[in-house]
């Protein structure tokens, strides 16, 4: 892969330092932020060029930095539709160098469900698979092991799109959104690995995985995870190498679903974000 950006990855903001001649050696702190019109849902690329490794800081936290390239890392900015859209302050070091600028996320209409639950239904689910679950989206692991976009992993129509909310018994359910894509490809269909990655999370029904069913989970390194629930039969194993496109499982109805589709999520440092740019063109 080339270290540099690619075409549609356009500068947001730039800020060069021209530094004194006795330093002439050291390569100035760039910060490059994209894309540069981002709403609710996207993921934000920082992408630092400096002479040593920096820190980076969203409204005042520190987020997981790599190395993508000599003297080159980069930051995801994981948004998701329980934000508030607006201003968040961004400061990068290096070295003894700071920049403090500013990113903008616009707000976005995500489409609104009214569900009435079935009197008696038990969707509670298990600490069992919940654990497990929360486990794995906090990985964090250094290496890059994606390549590229990231393709769909089911050839289904996709029936409900990511960041849906929803409206239980009629009440907002505040901390709801669909967090991912559904597809709704026929039982027994092919789910292939959106990327190249290691299975990090296999979970049975049969084991109490009540809710989300029949599941896998696949680390592509450097915070970025995608997970694949419902599914019919399991193909993998905790610890496996997949590449883009090798079959994990089968579509299935397994958990708390009402019919066979494959939900598909994509996370970023532990958010579920809209997987649109990733399908589209990735990220180097
Ligand atoms: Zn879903």
């Amino acid at each position: 892969m080339s270290d540099r950006l690619l075409p549609w990855l356009i500068p947001a903001i730039i800020t060069v330092t021209v530094l004194p001649a006795s330093s002439q050696v050291t390569m100035p702190l760039t910060v490059t932020v994209s894309p540069d019109r981002a709403v609710l849902g996207d993921t934000l690329a920082i992408v630092v060029n400096a002479s040593e490794q920096p820190t980076v800081e969203v409204a005042g936290k520190a987020l997981p930095v790599f190395s993508i390239g000599p003297q080159q890392w980069r930051a995801f900015v994981a948004t998701t539709p329980l934000q508030t859209p607006g201003r968040r302050s961004l400061v990068v070091r290096a070295g003894n160098e700071t920049r403090n600028m500013l990113l903008w996320v616009g707000d976005r209409a995500f489409p609104v469900q009214r569900i009435w639950l079935p009197a008696g239904k038990d969707t509670s689910g298990t600490d069992f698979e919940f654990d497990r679950v929360a486990a794995f989206k906090a990985l964090v692991t250094p290496e890059k092991l994606w390549q590229g976009a990231f393709r769909r992993p089911n050839s289904g129509p996709v029936t409900t799109p990511y960041g849906v909310r929803r409206y239980y018994d009629g009440v907002f359910a505040k901390d709801y959104f669909h967090r991912g894509l559904d597809y709704a490809g026929a039982k027994g269909s092919p789910v292939v690995a959106a990327q190249r990655g290691r299975v990090a999370l296999v979970g049975r029904e049969s084991q109490g995985f009540l809710i989300h069913g029949n599941t896998v989970g696949i680390d592509h390194g450097q915070g970025v995870l995608t997970i694949y629930l419902h599914l019919d039969q399991i193909r993998v194993q905790e610890g496996q190498m997949f590449e883009a496109g090798q079959v994990i499982g089968t579509v299935g109805n397994t958990g708390a679903s009402t019919g066979p589709h494959l939900h598909w999520g994509l996370y970023v440092n532990g958010e579920c974000v809209d997987p649109r740019s990733w399908l589209a063109q990735g990220w180097q």
